[in-house]
């Protein structure tokens, strides 16, 4: 597919037209990755963050957030519940938390590969490559970092750069592979000033990247952000990409045909835009993973890095009933295992399970 290509269809209304991208979509997720859903178990176990990102209500500015960082045995708890509810990997997120120690870290991963099959994803920023180095050693098995946009002069402007340190997420990226991790990353849909070009190129650079795992989700603007206001007067533009629920499943859909053995979840995000379809039409058009949400209740408000979250007053138990169900209701079965990509078990020379 040409970048003319990618563009006609995120500039798409015609709902017949757009019946044949979702069912393309659906076809090619079916084909390369199976009807399984697999459920990652989210566990957002910090709040605090050094940095200024415009779009995120965890940034450092925003004195209104009480932090948190929960303790070692609180996420082991979370990851044997994950374990009870027949998840195949936990998912660490947190803000960029320069108080989070490397040592302590990589502890919590070997605790939880010492006691449970589960595989362990990381999203916790940007790095050292020592850092990202020695949590491979104790375990970690994917690391998932959005690159937010490909064009670098607005993601310099939603995520400046702190001083004496460039961020480079592409770069990281890449070592990240080279270090034997699963590699993920995406973007957000609709940031102000982004154009349909800059998204054709995004998309254009997850098939350039060779991702494993994929998430997109619409940008949804918190108060407590510069991000806000820019928003707002952004919606006069035509060139602004919309942050709605459509331009998802487009971008959704059309991730799919680019990177067909990727794993791709229908997020939250989507969900918060549309609660009572969103996550089951990000499964029909193109997505085959979820996430529930592990985090205790007490902290989940906290977590707050776009208003009104999806699941936000939910317990885990609650948030793994309503997933099950909404998946069993589509007739997709629950994936079995840890859940490698395709793409990743193809690299390593390992027969795809799908
Ligand atoms: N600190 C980690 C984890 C960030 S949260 C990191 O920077 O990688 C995970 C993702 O949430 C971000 O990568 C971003 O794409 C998304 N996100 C943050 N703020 C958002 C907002 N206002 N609307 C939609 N998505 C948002």
């Amino acid at each position: 597919m040409t970048r003319n290509e990618i563009m006609q269809w995120l500039r798409e209304d015609n709902p017949g037209r757009l019946q044949e991208l979702w069912r393309r979509a659906d076809q090619v997720r079916h084909e390369n990755v199976g009807d399984a859903v697999h459920l990652r178990g989210l566990i957002e176990f910090s709040n605090h963050c050094r940095r200024s990102c415009g779009y995120c209500g965890l940034r450092r500015e925003n004195q209104a957030v009480q932090r948190y960082r929960m303790s070692e045995d609180e996420i082991l708890t979370c990851a044997r519940q994950a374990v009870f509810f027949g998840y195949g990997t936990v998912v660490l997120q947190s803000g960029e938390d320069c108080g989070l120690k490397t040592e302590w870290l990589a502890r919590v991963i070997g605790r939880i590969k010492a006691e449970t099959d589960l595989a362990v994803t990381l999203s916790v920023g940007e790095r050292s490559l020592d850092d990202l180095r020695l949590w491979k050693e104790a375990g970690a098995d994917r690391y998932l970092l959005r690159f937010e946009t490909a064009n670098p002069a607005l993601f310099e402007h939603i995520h400046p750069s702190l001083p004496g340190e460039v961020s480079d997420r592409l770069q990281l990226l890449r070592s990240l592979r080279e270090l034997g991790y699963e590699v993920g990353s995406g973007v957000m849909i609709g940031i102000p000033g982004q154009s349909f070009a800059d998204l054709a190129y995004d998309l254009e650079t997850f098939r350039e990247l060779n991702l494993d795992m994929i998430g997109v989700g619409p940008f949804i603007p918190h108060q407590a952000t510069p991000l806000q206001a820019e928003f707002n007067a952004s919606q006069s533009n035509p060139e602004q990409v919309p942050n709605t629920e459509a331009m998802t499943y487009k971008v959704l859909a059309l991730a799919r045909l680019l990177c067909p053995r990727a794993n791709i979840p229908s997020t939250t995000a989507l969900a918060t835009l549309n609660k009572a379809q969103g996550r089951e039409l990000g499964l029909q058009r193109g997505a085959n993973v979820v996430m529930p949400n592990l985090t205790p209740p007490q902290y989940r408000a906290m977590y707050e890095i776009y208003p009104a979250k999806a699941c936000i007053a939910e317990t885990a138990e609650q948030c793994h009933a309503c997933m099950k169900q909404r998946i069993i209701a589509l007739g997709r079965g629950i994936g079995r295992g840890r859940g490698d990509s395709p793409e990743f078990s193809a690299r390593a020379g390992k027969p795809a399970t799908v």
